[in-house]
């Protein structure tokens, strides 16, 4: 096994040299180890050592293991991918690390459990699968049919978490303004995978990503719809197409579409300064930042306000790449320093598109002074379906 001890010096040996190419695939050779990654990572805006990946990367060429809690702490939001002037695929890296570390059991406290969870309960939360409808108890959502406009996948946040169920509501209660036919795959619902693949048991992740295709190949999916950007980039990018295959869509893009077709239209308002969190799994990872304004942009009265970093450019929640399951320290949280650029902005509202950002946000907005409330942009959609801006989750009786 590689070594470094502590006077500097590195023991290379050649097998683990060979297990390191054969699980990153030889991605890492491109580095020329410049640093921007480990400048541009935030990590190093809320901690007196920065996450160094250059390191990360250097050791990935020279095969030597990582200990400790750097290989936990990437949240996979790309920002360091996209500034890399060599193109490092360094999320695809680490991940392939995180594969390695499995097969050597130097696994974070916790994330076995989450696992196993997914595996034995089909979600992180290990909670029973026959509860997975709960969050539409009233609202008599129906299964699924191949006639359907579009399958709208809950994934497993939006499906337990008490807080995005109120989203998931306000979705149905878009779709349903809207006219739209659709249908859920209720209690037989899957995971998508993503929590798997974010951990680096990327094995796992690709059989439950076969599993799904097969499925919505049986069921006729031709359009699935996600609430959470990360089941959309696992629809999106790994999860293979069988038969003619199927069309993924963050929930957001699916909105928008109905908006320019004018079968989505507010006729209520919502006079608040709205500032946008661009999700890193929406926006970096699957380029869509225009969907989610121009829902924003439909609402009357909404007036909307760009953060310091936007689009492109956006800060990361902190919840991705696994963290959501692995606990952050107060004062080392970026989401405290995005609710700070958003008061910043003058915003009465921040508005996101995402299960993990709203939770994120959600705990670091008593940090600003002002008053800050997160929504999502689906509930914000939804106060403005009414005239009277009345709270429009949906309701079985229409919306
Ligand atoms: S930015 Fe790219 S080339 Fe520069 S150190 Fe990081 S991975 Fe290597
Ligand atoms: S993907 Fe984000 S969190 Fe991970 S190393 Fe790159 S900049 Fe840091």
């Amino acid at each position: 096994m590689s070594a470094q001890y502590d006077d500097g010096t590195i023991l290379l040996d050649d097998a683990t040299l060979e297990r390191f190419h054969r699980a990153t695939g030889g991605e890492a050779w491109p580095c020329y180890q410049c640093g921007t990654c480990t400048a541009t990572c935030p990590w190093g805006r809320v901690r007196q050592e920065p996450l160094l990946v250059r390191t990360l990367m250097r050791n990935a060429q020279l095969g030597i293991d990582e200990d400790g809690e750097s290989l936990w702490l990437c949240t996979s939001c790309g920002i360091c991918e996209d500034r890399c002037p060599r193109g490092v695929p360094i999320v695809r890296i680490l991940r392939a690390l995180r594969s390695l570390a499995w097969k050597d059991r130097r696994i974070p406290e916790g994330l076995p459990s989450v696992l196993w969870a997914v595996h034995r309960d089909g979600n992180p939360y290990s909670l029973p699968p026959c509860e997975r409808t709960r969050w539409a108890d009233d609202l008599e959502v129906k299964e699924f049919e191949p006639t359907d406009e579009m399958l709208l996948y809950l994934g497993c946040t939006a499906s337990y978490d008490r807080r995005i169920q109120k989203v998931a509501r306000s979705v149905v209660g878009g779709l349903r303004a809207a006219g739209v036919q659709f249908g859920t795959l209720g209690a037989s619902e899957p995971c998508c995978g993503e929590t798997a693949l974010a951990m680096g048991q990327t094995a796992f992740a690709a059989e439950i990503a076969e599993a799904n295709a097969k499925l919505f190949a049986a069921r006729g999916v031709k359009t699935v719809v996600t609430i959470s950007p990360h089941c959309f980039d696992m629809f999106q990018n790994h999860t293979p197409r069988l038969d003619e295959g199927f069309e993924a869509l963050h929930y957001t893009q699916f909105l928008a579409r109905l908006v320019s077709a004018g079968r989505l239209v507010c006729r209520g308002s919502f006079p608040r300064r709205v500032a946008f969190h661009d999700p890193c799994y929406l926006g970096r990872r699957n380029g869509e930042y225009d969907a989610p304004r121009t829902v924003l942009e439909s609402i009357p009265g909404a007036e909307i306000v760009e953060l310091e970093e936007s689009r492109a450019g956006a800060l990361c929640c902190g919840a991705g790449g696994g963290r959501m399951f692995l606990e952050t320290p107060v004062g080392e949280r970026f989401s405290d320093l995005r609710v700070r650029q958003a008061a910043n902005a003058g915003a009465e509202v921040l508005a996101t598109a995402c299960p993990f950002c709203i939770t994120c946000l959600e705990e670091s907005a008593p940090q600003v002074d002002q008053p800050l409330k997160v929504m999502d942009v689906a509930e914000i959609a939804a106060r403005a379906l009414e005239p009277e801006g009345a709270d429009v989750e949906a309701t079985a009786s229409g919306r």
